[in-house]
Order: C-alpha cells, then sequence, then structure tokens
C-alpha cells in the first residue's frame, strides 16, 4: 500500500498542487477573455439599440406622432434582456417610455411608485449598478431633439460567462485529472516501483536474507542500480557465509586447544601428584617411605599432645630376610617384602600408618592407643605373617620381631621415638621374644651411653665443657661480625668428645636443660667480656626443643640480660627447623614472651624440616641458616644449588638475613655471593676454634 508519505503520494500530491495553480491560472485568463467578449457584445447591443431608438424616433417626434413613438419604444422593450426603453426631453422627462414588466427590477421600482409621474421611477432604474444604461442623442439637422435611454439587465450575460466559467473548469479538470493520473503511472511504473524494489532489498540485507534476488525489468540508470546493487548482495552473501565458515572453524579450534590444555594441566597434576607420592612412597610396595612415615608421626604427635593421648610407634625388622635374599635372589625377596607389606595392612587399623623405613625394616605409627593394646596389635602382626608365603617358586615361612616404643613416657619427640622403639626391635631379636616394648634399661645396657650420662653430669661439674666459637662472615664487608659457640667436652680419659655423639643423648635424658643453662651462662659472660674490651661480637648459642618447653627459660635469660648488662641484640639463639616444626605454635608463643624477645632467633638447619610458609611468617626470626647438607656439595650438584638458591629467594622475599653453613671451598662461597646470601660459617674460613685464638682467625679472615 502506498503510505501518505510515500514518495508517490508525495509526487502525486505535488502533481496535483502543481496542475491546480496552472489550471486556476488558465482558467482565470480564459474566462477574464470569454467575460470581456460578452462584456462588448452587451455595450455593442446597448449603443446599437439606443442608436436604433434615436434614429427611429426622428420623424414621430418632428410630427409629434406620440402613437408611432410609443410603439417604437414598446418595440425596443420587446426584447428579453431590455429593462426600459425611452425618449425623453432636455429635462429628462420622458416622450415617450416603455417598462419591461417582466424585469425583477422594474417589478421592485413600480411597487415603490407613489405618483403617476413616471420620471421618479425611471431616475430610479438609471441608478441601478444591475442595469447598463445607454443615453443616445437624437440630432436632425444639427438640431437636438431629445435623448434616447436604454437599460439592458446584466443578469442574462452574467450567466452567459458563469456558464462558460463551468465550462472552461470542467474541461481543464479533466484535463488535469488525465494528465496527473498519467504523470503518476507513468511514474509508478518507472520510478516508485523500482525504488520500492531497491528499498525492499535494502531491508532484506539489514535483516540477514541474502537470498532475494533485486531485478528490475527494462533499460535505465534504476535498472542498473539495481543490477550493482544485487551484485553488492551476493558479495556480501559470500563474505558472510565464508565469514561464518572461518568463525566454526575457529570456535572449533578453540575447542579442542581448550580440551588439549585440560588434557595437559590434568596430565601435570597426575605428573605432580606422582612426583609427590614418589618421593614420599617406597616404590617396592607402595607404602610411605622414612620421610613420609617421620611426617605422619610429627603429624600425630601434635594431635596426641593435644588430645592427652598416647601414641605406639612399632619398628619390624624380619627374621632371616638376609638368608632368603641370599639363597632365593633378589625378586622373590621382592615379593616377600610386597607380601608382608598387604598383610600387615591388613593388620592394623585405617588411621594407623604402616610405612617401609629401608630393606626389612618397617615402621608403624598407632594413634590413641595404650600399651596393652599395643602389644596386642604387635602379637596380631605376627600372626598375620605366620601362615607361609606363596612366591612365584617358592613357599616359606618367615618370622618377625617387633619394638614398641609408646609417647609420652619413652619420649616425646619423633626421632627418639623412633630410635627407642628400634632399641626395643633389637632387644626382641635378641631375645627372640618378637615383640618388646622399650624400657630405659635397654639403652643403659648401651655402654657408651651408659658412661657417657654419668660422664656428663661430672663435666657439668668439673668444667670438662668449653665453648668453641666459629666466626660468621657477612658477605657484603667481609667482616666477623658474629660467631656461633659450639659445645667442646674434653674427657681426661676419652679425650675430645664431640656434640653429636653426646648431644642427643643429653636430649633424649632431660640433662640437655643443664646444659643448656651453661652454655646460655658461658655465652652472655664471654660477650660481656669482649664488650668490656671494646669487641662487638654477636654470640650464637644453639637451643633443644626441650629447652623451648622448659617454662624456666623466660626468667632465666631475663636474669642472665640483667647480670650482664645486655640491652642490644648480644645473643642469638638457633633453634632447628624440626624442633620448630614438632610444635610450632608453642615455638610462636614463646618466641612472643617479652623476656624471650631479649634474644635474637635464627632457624638452624632450614631445609630438612618441612616447615610451612605460614609458619615462617608468623616467627619472629631475624636469620635463617640453610643446612649445610645443601652447601657442601652444591658445586657439583644442580639440585642442591636451585634449592640454595629458591631458599635465598623465599627467605629474602620473608625480609630476614640468609646464612650459609658448611661453606668449605672458595668455589661455594663466590657461587653464594652471586646468589645474593648474606653471610657464611665454613671451614673455609675457620673450624670452632677456642677463644684464645680466635683473635687472631678473625683478623686473617678480614684481611682476605
Ligand atoms: P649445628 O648447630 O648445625 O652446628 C654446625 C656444625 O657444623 C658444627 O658441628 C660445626 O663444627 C660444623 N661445621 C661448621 N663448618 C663446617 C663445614 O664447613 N663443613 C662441615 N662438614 N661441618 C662444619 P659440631 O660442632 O660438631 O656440632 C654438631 C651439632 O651439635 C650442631 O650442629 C648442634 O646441633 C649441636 N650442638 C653443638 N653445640 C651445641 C650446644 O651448645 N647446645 C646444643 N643444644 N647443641 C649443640
Ligand atoms: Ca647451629
Ligand atoms: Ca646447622
Amino acid at each position: 500500500m502506498t503510505r501518505f508519505n510515500s514518495l508517490a503520494s508525495q509526487f502525486f500530491i505535488f502533481i496535483a498542487i502543481i496542475l491546480s495553480i496552472a489550471m486556476t491560472v488558465s482558467t482565470y485568463i480564459q474566462f477574464s477573455n470569454e467575460d470581456a467578449i460578452i462584456n462588448k457584445a452587451l455595450y455593442d447591443r446597448g449603443e446599437s439599440l439606443g442608436e436604433l431608438l434615436a434614429s427611429i424616433s426622428i420623424e414621430p417626434l418632428l410630427v409629434f406622432d406620440d402613437v408611432t413613438l410609443n410603439g417604437y419604444a414598446e418595440f425596443i422593450s420587446n426584447q428579453r434582456d431590455i429593462v426600459f426603453a425611452a425618449v425623453v426631453n432636455e429635462e429628462n422627462v420622458p416622450l415617450t417610455h416603455y417598462l419591461n414588466k417582466n424585469n425583477q427590477y422594474v417589478q421592485s421600482a413600480l411597487s415603490k411608485k407613489t405618483t403617476v409621474d413616471i420620471k421618479p421611477t425611471l431616475e430610479e432604474l438609471k441608478k441601478n449598478t444591475q442595469i447598463l444604461f445607454f443615453e443616445t442623442p437624437v440630432n436632425f439637422g444639427g438640431k437636438h431633439l431629445a435623448k434616447a435611454w436604454v437599460g439592458l439587465d446584466r443578469q442574462p450575460y452574467r450567466q452567459l460567462s458563469k456558464n462558460a466559467l463551468i465550462k472552461i473548469i470542467l474541461v481543464t479538470l479533466c484535463v488535469g485529472l488525465f494528465v496527473g493520473i498519467a504523470l503518476y503511472f507513468m511514474f509508478k511504473r518507472r520510478i516508485f516501483e523500482p525504488i520500492e524494489i531497491l528499498t525492499n532489498g535494502t531491508k532484506n540485507i539489514i535483516n540477514f536474507e541474502f537470498d532475494k534476488t533485486v531485478k528490475i525489468e527494462g533499460t535505465g540508470e534504476l535498472v542498473e542500480l539495481a543490477d550493482s546493487f544485487d551484485q553488492m548482495r551476493l558479495q556480501i552473501k559470500e563474505t558472510i557465509e565464508s565469514r561464518d565458515q572461518v568463525m566454526e572453524e575457529l570456535s572449533e579450534l578453540n575447542d579442542s586447544l581448550e580440551e588439549r590444555v585440560q588434557e595437559r594441566t590434568q596430565e601435570l597434576q597426575i605428573l605432580n601428584l606422582k612426583i609427590a607420592h614418589e618421593a614420599m612412597h617406597d616404590p617396592l610396595t607402595g607404602l610411605p617411605n622414612r620421610v613420609l612415615v617421620t611426617e605422619q608421626l610429627q603429624h600425630d604427635l601434635a594431635h596426641a599432645e593435644r588430645t592427652k593421648t598416647q601414641l605406639a610407634v612399632f619398628i619390624m625388622d624380619l627374621n632371616n630376610f638376609k638368608e632368603v635374599n641370599d639363597t632365593l635372589g633378589h625378586p622373590e625377596g621382592d615379593r616377600l617384602l610386597v607380601n608382608v607389606a598387604q598383610r600387615l595392612l591388613k593388620a592394623v587399623r585405617e588411621s594407623d600408618t604402616v610405612g617401609r623405613l629401608g630393606g626389612d625394616e618397617f615402621a608403624m605409627v598407632l594413634p590413641d592407643i595404650n600399651e596393652k593394646d599395643a602389644v596386642s596389635v604387635a602379637n596380631k602382626i605376627l600372626e598375620e605373617l605366620l601362615p607361609s608365603f606363596a612366591l612365584d617358586d617358592h613357599t616359606l615361612k618367615v618370622g618377625a620381631s617387633i619394638g614398641i616404643s609408646m609417647y609420652p613416657e619413652h619420649g616425646i619427640d619423633h626421632t627418639s621415638l623412633i630410635r627407642l622403639a628400634d632399641v626395643a626391635m633389637y632387644e626382641a631379636k635378641k631375645d627372640k621374644t618378637n615383640v618388646c616394648v622399650y624400657r630405659p634399661e635397654l639403652d643403659k645396657y648401651t655402654p657408651l651411653r651408659l658412661s657417657l650420662m654419668d660422664y656428663l653430669h661430672t663435666a657439668l661439674e668439673t668444667n670438662q665443657l668449653q665453648l668453641h666459637y666459629q666466626p660468621q662472615v657477612s658477605l657484603a664487608d667481609n667482616r666477623v661480625i658474629s660467631v656461633e659457640a659450639l659445645i667442646r667436652w674434653f674427657h681426661p680419659d676419652l679425650g675430645w668428645i664431640f656434640p653429636d655423639q653426646f648431644i642427643p643423648i643429653a636430649e633424649n635424658t632431660g640433662l640437655i636443660n643443664q646444659v643448656s643453662d651453661w652454655v646460655l651462662e658461658q655465652a652472655f659472660a664471654q660477650w660481656r667480656a669482649w664488650q668490656d674490651e671494646g669487641l662487638d661480637l654477636q654470640i650464637a648459642i644453639n637451643l633443644s626443643a626441650r629447652d623451648l618447653s622448659n617454662p624456666g627459660l623466660p626468667a632465666r635469660i631475663a636474669e642472665l640480660c640483667n647480670k650482664y648488662d645486655m640491652h642490644t641484640n648480644g645473643i642469638k639463639a638457633e633453634i632447628t627447623e624440626s624442633a620448630i616444626m614438632y610444635n610450632p605454635e608453642q615455638v610462636i608463643e614463646i618466641m612472643s614472651e617479652p623476656d624471650v624477645q631479649r634474644l635474637q632467633f635464627a632457624i638452624d638447619d632450614f631445609g630438612t624440616g618441612y616447615s610451612s610458609l605460614s609458619y615462617l611468617k608468623k616467627l619472629q626470626v631475624a636469620e635463617v641458616k640453610i643446612d649445610k647438607s645443601f652447601i657442601i656439595d652444591m658445586i657439583n650438584d644442580d639440585n642442591d644449588a636451585n634449592i640454595v638458591k629458591s631458599v635465598i629467594d623465599l627467605v629474602h622475599n620473608l625480609g630476614r638475613i640468609v646464612v650459609a653453613e658448611g661453606v668449605e671451598d672458595v668455589g661455594t662461597l663466590t657461587q653464594l655471593q652471586l646468589l645474593g646470601c648474606d653471610k657464611v660459617q665454613g671451614y673455609f674460613f675457620s673450624k670452632a676454634v677456642p677463644v684464645n685464638e680466635l683473635m687472631s682467625v678473625i683478623n686473617k679472615i678480614e684481611k682476605r
């Protein structure tokens, strides 16, 4: 449907207006001409009638023949369009007259007449503008006789010109209408329809309908335009189709890429889990290895401490396994171990840990158990192992010995519990009792241990102990700013006894508190002596896990600080990472005591104790000492070097100082310098030396 504001209707309206104006103008001109002609005819008739009346009136006037004169007037007035005819004298007095009684003006004038005198009636009619008045003089022989009056009604002529006007308008209208319609149809076919086709084509493209062809029949610019438009439509269609295809391919590619990434991520996760598992598990039996058993034990110990429950550690060793291996070969030995592992798992609870420490040695951790039940479980395990093992080529029986240590009765830390279970296991083997619970007497039978314990008491009382000092060198300026105090024991009969031999025993027997107390006093006294000499050297001492749980420690530190007037960080306590991780919350708590805070702290043997970053952040330690096992071989072992580098970065990120111990050669020193290590300590500079040798050692180092 053609809308009112469409181009076609606008065009139609425009044409109509133009035609109307043109027609109006032409009608007006035509009508004016027609009117003028009619008017002219009217005048001509009026004049000739006037002249006719004047000429025929001469004779009757001359002879005063009124009858003839009247007849003439009547004759003239007989014409339909004549209103009146009269012959008047100089004073306009009618000599004869005739009025057309059928005429409306005459009728109205006569109805108003009051006298017999006709003159006023004629005067009134003469003045009427609707009546065309003619006056013709009647002359004869140069003498003026009278005037002939004729009044003509304009009305019939008006009607004539009105009729003519209607005719003209009708004709013009017909012509105009015809021209308008013709023009409309011509333009409709040639312009409006093509434009509509193009418009619809555009709309289709806007609506992504590319399949409808745009075509105009015929020739001309619009046909060409439609052809170009259609080509454009095809091109857009092609472009969009190929774009859609590319997009589809792209999205497929993206999907497969995402799938690959997911697969790879999963593979990596599995690989990571595997690596983590392998690091913690025995590849043969799949049981936790020593690392994981120790970790689990530490975890269970922390739990036992919190819940105030007991815990048992089993160490189990197969009897005659060496012989199985030697006679049946390693593959059979391995098969036996796998079978044993399976039976062990059957005999314990889900919450228990079964691990393989190496060879034929297994360990079990049983949380929340008392000694009596622990012994029953051990016997159950032995029963489980009783039936013969069917291996590939052989069937054989194996016995086993189990040693048990109990928390907290026999020990409170993982190292001693494992060691004590081991002592009990040897006893079980020796005794052929198969199951043995640790008793302190078992340890005492170890001759060295027995004597060392006695001797250490004496040593504390008789000054057999002394502190040696090992310099710690600051790499920034090659200066010795601190020394580590390492305990030395010279026994009159046994000679030098090194801390590794007696410190663990002292820790297990609780004597360590006395040893540490002695070390603290010595270190404070030495620090004061150096201060008095004008030498500002910090002294690092070593504290054990047991020292940290000694309730007297804070007061003792405060006492020593006052006694030796120590305000600065003159003394630093080194605590091993594993001692901290044994009970981190407690260590954090102790370290936050104001008296304890008068000492500085360092984490010792870092890298061996599986500490977590969250605890490291919480601990208020000034320094972290990388364990010497990583340093000693770091220039040959990339793995060690990587660990050292990572630890240095980590510690620096935490804003702490990094110390490397165990620096034995210049190569290691250079590498540590490159990695940005802050302080070093090791045989390369000096071993721990007695106090009287220390000055010359320091001088030598600083002159380097
Ligand atoms: P630690 O605290 O890690 O001390 C460092 C040990 O490494 C010392 O052995 C030291 O002599 C040794 N060392 C230093 N530089 C090098 C080096 O370049 N290469 C090698 N291979 N070793 C180096 P030491 O004096 O035998 O002490 C052994 C452990 O005994 C100490 O390890 C510490 O845990 C403990 N200890 C020593 N003195 C005390 C003490 O007074 N109290 C306590 N509770 N423990 C002590
Ligand atoms: Ca140390
Ligand atoms: Ca150390």
